[in-house]
C-alpha cells in the first residue's frame, strides 16, 4: 500500500462518512483482540473503459462466511454490503483500485465475551498497484520458507478472513523481507506447504499444475478462478500434499491472490526455480487472468460485475 493512502467516503454502518471522519473510539473491542473479518476485492477498469468489479458475490459471500466461523453477527445482508462495495469506487472517484470491507466488533464489553457489543461494518477503498511489484509480476519474485507455521486447523481456523491470523502473516511476511526476500513461503504444523503470507500457491511440474488442498489453506477466490481457466485450457489440476523440496524441484512456481493477481515465484531459499523467471505455463495462466480481468474475454464475463 502507498504511504499515506487517502480517499474521500467511507461506508460506515450503513452510511457514507467523510474520509477524516472514519474514526473509532479506543475501546473497540477488535482493536484489542483482534476478532474482525474482512475481504479485499479488486475493481479494475476494463478495455472499454467500464469499472469491473472481480469476483463480487463470492468475496461478499465469504465476508458473511468468515463472519459466521467467528459468531460474528453482520446486521446487515449481503445485498445491502454488496451494494456498499459497488458504490465505494465512485464515492472516491475512483475507476479502479482495492476494496476493503471490515467487520469489527465495537466497544462495550473489554473482556472476552463481546455477545452484546455491536458488530461494525465498514467499506473503504484506495489505488494499489501490483502487490509484489510490477518487476515481480513480469519476472518473479524471491520467497522464503518461513521459520513460523501456518496456524493448525483447531488453534484459528483456515476457512475466514480473520483480522488477528494476521499476526501470523506479519510476522512471516516481516522476516522474509528482513532476509531479503519478497515473500514467505508457511509450512504447515505438519511440515507440508501451505501458502504465502497472504497468497495461495501453485507448482508446475510436467505440464500439471499442483496446489496444496483445502485444509490449511485459504479457500482462495483467484485460486478457484486459476484451476478453472488451467481446466478449461486442457492443464490436469491436482489439491495435493507438497513438500518443501517438491518446491524447489518445480518447473514453475507462482502465487495468486486478489492482492498479488498471479506473481510467479523464480527463487525458493536460494535455489532457482525452473528457468530463474516466469515460466510458460504461469505465463500463459497469468496473461488469460489479466485478459478476463480487463473484460477481454466474453467467456468468464459472469466473473465481473460492471459498475
Ligand atoms: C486473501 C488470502 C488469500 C488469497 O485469497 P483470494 O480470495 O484469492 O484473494 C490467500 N491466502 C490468505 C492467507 C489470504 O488471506
Amino acid at each position: 500500500m502507498a504511504e499515506g493512502v487517502t480517499g474521500e467516503k467511507i461506508w460506515l454502518d450503513g452510511e457514507w462518512v467523510d474520509w477524516q471522519d472514519g474514526h473509532v473510539h479506543l475501546l473497540t473491542h477488535t482493536l484489542h483482540y483482534g476478532l474482525g473479518v474482512f475481504e479485499g476485492i479488486r475493481c479494475y477498469k476494463a478495455e472499454d473503459g467500464r469499472s469491473a468489479i472481480f469476483q463480487l458475490g463470492p468475496h461478499v459471500h465469504r465476508l458473511f462466511t468468515s463472519a459466521h466461523i467467528n459468531l460474528l453477527e453482520i446486521p446487515f445482508s449481503e445485498e445491502q454490503v454488496g451494494q456498499a462495495i459497488r458504490e465505494v469506487l465512485p464515492a472516491n472517484h475512483l475507476d479502479e483500485g482495492y476494496i476493503r470491507p471490515l467487520v469489527f466488533i465495537g466497544s462495550g464489553s473489554m473482556g472476552l465475551n463481546p455477545a452484546d457489543n455491536p458488530i461494525r461494518v465498514a467499506v473503504m477503498a484506495w489505488s494499489w498497484g501490483a502487490y509484489l511489484g510490477d518487476e515481480g509480476v513480469q519476472n518473479g519474485i524471491r520467497a522464503k520458507v518461513s521459520t513460523f507455521s501456518r496456524h493448525h486447523v483447531n488453534a484459528k481456523m483456515t476457512k475466514g478472513k480473520t483480522c488477528g491470523d494476521y499476526v501470523n502473516s506479519i510476522l512471516a511476511k516481516r522476516e522474509a523481507l528482513l532476509d531479503g526476500y519478497d515473500e514467505a513461503i508457511m509450512l504447515d504444523t505438519a511440515g507440508l506447504v501451505s501458502e504465502a503470507s497472504g497468497e495461495n500457491i501453485f507448482l508446475v511440474k510436467g505440464e500439471r499444475l499442483y496446489t496444496p488442498p483445502l485444509p490449511t489453506v485459504l479457500d482462495g477466490i483467484t485460486r478457484n478462478a486459476v484451476i478453472e481457466i488451467a481446466r478449461d485450457k486442457g492443464i490436469e489440476v491436482a489439491e495435493t500434499p507438497l513438500t518443501r523440496d517438491e518446491l524447489y524441484i518445480a518447473d514453475e512456481l507462482f502465487l495468486t491472490g486478489t492482492a498479488a493477481e498471479v506473481t510467479p515465484i523464480r527463487e525458493v531459499d536460494h535455489r532457482r526455480i525452473g528457468s530463474g523467471t516466469r515460466g510458460p505455463i504461469t505465463k500463459l495462466l497469468q496473461t488469460a487472468f489479466f485478459d478476463i480481468v480487463a473484460g477481454r474475454d466474453a467467456k468468464y464475463e459472469r466473473w465481473l460485475s460492471y459498475l
